[in-house]
This record gives C-alpha cells, structure tokens and sequence, in this order.
C-alpha cells in the first residue's frame, strides 16, 4: 500500500505538472515542482533504486521492475518516476476494446471524418518539401503533391529526419533508441491448455538479461517475452473454439542484428518460445497452428518507419525527457512539427495521444 500512495502521487504529479505541457526550458519544465515534489519524483534514481525502497524480495522488483518493457527500457536504467506504469494498470486495470485495438482506429477514424478530416491510407510520403527554411509540402512515393504551410509528421521522428528530410551524419538530431522486437501473431485449433490472457515471461537473471539487450544490443540468453491470447477474453476475435495469440520478443536494435536472417530468426525464437511454454505446462502443439504471421525487426522498420527497428521510440532517459525530448517543433524548419513516439511526452498509445495534443496546441499558439 506504501508503493502504490507513494506511485499515485508520483503518477498525478507526472500528469498534472511534468508531461502534458510543452516546456520551453529545463527551468520551464521544472517550475511547477515544489523543491519537495522534485527531490521525491524519483528521476535522480532508476526503477529498481525506487522498487527497493518498497520491496524486499528481489522477484516482485523484477516483476515490478518489468514494467519497464512498456517503454521499451530496463528498471536498471529507467529513472524511477516510472512506477507510475505499475500503478497505472494496478489502479486502473486493464481494458480490451471490443473488437479489439483494431476498433478503437477506427472509431477514431469516425470521428475525424466527422469533423472533415480526409484520410489517404496506403499512400507513403516520399519526402517533405522545404524551401527557404521552411515547409511547403509533401511528395507522395507515386509523385503526387501536396502543398501545405504546415506538415505534422508522424512517422518515427528520428526516421522522419533521415528518410524525408534526406537529413544525414550530424545534421540528424543523434537519438538513443529502445530495442526492437519480433513479434508473431497465431491463429491456433483450440484453448492452448494452461494460458491466461496476459503472461510476461521474465528470465531468472534480470539484470543480464537486461543489459545484454538494452546495454550491449545482443540476444538475451533467456529471453523474456509477453504472450496476449485475447480470445481468452474476447472469443469473438477468432472462429469459435479457435484461438488469437500474440508473442512480443524484445530484441536488440536491427543494427545490432547485421549477423542474422530474419527468417532463421524467427525460426530460432519460435523454438524457444514454445520451449519455455512447455516448461510452464502451457501446451501449444505445432500442429494445431493453422495461421502463422511474424514481423521482424527488418519489417517494422520498412513497414512502419521505426528507426533501426526500434518498437517504442526514443528511450525514455533522464536526457530524452521533456524539453530534452526529440522537439515536436523542428528547430530548423518553419512549419515543420512532430508526434508519435519519439517526440514529447513520450511512447505508448495514451502517451502519443497526448503528445498529439501539445502539438496541436503548439501550432495553434505558432499560427498567425
Ligand atoms: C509490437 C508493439 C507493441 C506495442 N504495444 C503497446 C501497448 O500494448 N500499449 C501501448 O500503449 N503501446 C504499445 N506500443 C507502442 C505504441 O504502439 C507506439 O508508441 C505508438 O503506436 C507510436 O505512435 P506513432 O504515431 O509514433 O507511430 P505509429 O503508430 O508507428 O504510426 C506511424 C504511422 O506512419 C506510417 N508511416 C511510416 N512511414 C511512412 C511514410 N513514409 N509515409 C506515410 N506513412 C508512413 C506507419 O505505417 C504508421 O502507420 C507497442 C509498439 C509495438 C511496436
């Protein structure tokens, strides 16, 4: 009960003063705190340091402390302010979205539509157009453009940098990034005996585990993973008596896998993983997938723009927090701005939703 007061009143505090605001300083982002907020914020500490303040046991810390995959980051490197996650889903549980997350886009869609927005999907953006310092448009991968004093781009900023802004070598603003991950999507006959909703599958040596991966960009030795069966839940999701699950591997950034096929990867962590399911007595036999679907770290980066492959942005380093964040207002371009997860506040659905505000707001307050 100490650890969850001492998070909720970490996790308003992060609310209502550190995250939704666009500062313009360090001392901008910090002036609301009190000296006694600041000091009991727990960024001069990691994750782990505030979990030992609470708990003895070294398994709930790790279990705690795992909460720090959420921002693709370690507990060991995590400034400690991010018990806030723990207390999130503790406090506020968890929601499925009927139909599931697939659902909550399009409702989105619905209501941008609504309001006179016009979506093009399957159209990628080749570059953005600059001219004079400052933003004109936006050429289509097919040639079309469209001319605009204002572009928000939401496609990972540090890959916006390099991929539309053709910016290279020092002129790319220098970003310390998550890792990456494998994820694999089953369709399978029957409940996989043994399976709950949600399982996170941690390794018995935490911190080298962690460190190989965040630290030294290698394969963990005993890879934690996350395995969601939605239809647990929700057996709509897939034809009755059949099965929906997803596997998320964190892996080290795509540079650091330069050794591996992605294929034999994928091969070599569904091995494992089944491995590891057997010896908790979760029963998924081979022949019961009928459906079979991974992304790489190479997919996520071609498909979905993610620098080197990262899953979750920008890491959430004391140095890459609030006014050091990737900007959401390019520095260099008039009319260029940014959301998603590499910019402020930081990644996560709720977190970009959010930043998706204060760059509205930013450009609200830039417009003549
Ligand atoms: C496997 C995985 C699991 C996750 N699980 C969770 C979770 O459970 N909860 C949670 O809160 N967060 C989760 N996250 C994090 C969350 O998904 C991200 O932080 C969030 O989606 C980032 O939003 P974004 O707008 O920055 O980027 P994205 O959601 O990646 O959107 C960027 C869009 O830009 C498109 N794009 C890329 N390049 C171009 C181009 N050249 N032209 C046009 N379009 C382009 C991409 O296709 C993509 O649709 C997860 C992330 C991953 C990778």
């Amino acid at each position: 009960m100490r650890f969850l007061a001492d998070a909720q009143r970490k996790y308003r505090l992060a609310f209502d003063k550190l995250a939704c605001r666009n500062a313009s300083s360090v001392w901008d982002w910090i002036r609301p705190l009190t000296p006694a907020e600041a000091w009991n914020s727990g960024i001069w500490r990691s994750l782990d340091g505030e979990l030992r303040r609470f708990f003895r046991s070294p398994r709930i810390r790790e279990a705690f402390g795992s909460y720090a995959m959420y921002l693709g980051g370690s507990p060991y490197r995590l400034p400690g302010l991010f018990s806030i996650l723990a207390y999130g889903e503790l406090a506020q549980g968890l929601w499925l979205p009927r139909g599931g997350i697939h659902a909550l886009a399009r409702a989105i869609e619905s209501l941008a539509a609504g309001l006179g927005v016009r979506i093009l999907t399957g159209h990628r953006v080749r570059r953005i157009l600059v001219a004079d310092s400052a933003v004109t448009g936006a050429e289509l991968e097919d040639g079309r453009l469209f001319e605009s004093p204002v572009i928000v781009s939401n496609v990972d900023a540090p890959s916006t940098e390099r991929r539309l802004l053709g910016r290279t070598g020092g002129a790319a603003r220098a970003v310390r990034m998550t890792p990456s991950v494998m994820t694999l999507y089953w369709g399978m006959r029957r409940k996989p005996a043994g399976a709950s909703h949600h399982t996170i599958f941690l390794p018995r040596d935490a911190r080298r585990n962690y460190d190989s991966l965040i630290g030294r960009g290698r394969i963990p030795e005993e890879l934690p993973f996350y395995m969601s069966i939605a239809t647990e839940t929700d057996p709509s999701l897939a034809p009755e008596g059949h099965s929906a699950i997803f596997l998320l591997v964190p892996l080290p950034l795509l540079s650091d896998l330069e050794s591996w096929n992605m294929d034999e990867l994928a091969g070599h962590l569904k091995s494992r993983i089944l491995e590891r399911l057997a010896r908790h007595g979760i029963a998924l036999e081979r022949e019961n997938l009928l459906v079979e679907r991974t992304l790489s770290p190479a997919d996520w980066a071609e498909r979905f723009g993610l620098h080197d492959g990262s899953a979750f942005g920008a890491a959430h380093t004391l140095f890459q927090m609030g006014p050091f964040r990737f900007p959401n207002r390019d520095p260099a371009v008039r009319g260029l701005y940014y959301a998603g997860a590499s910019t402020t506040p930081g990644t996560g659905l709720p977190m970009v939703a959010l930043g998706g505000e204060m760059t509205a707001e930013r450009i609200l307050h830039d417009l003549p």
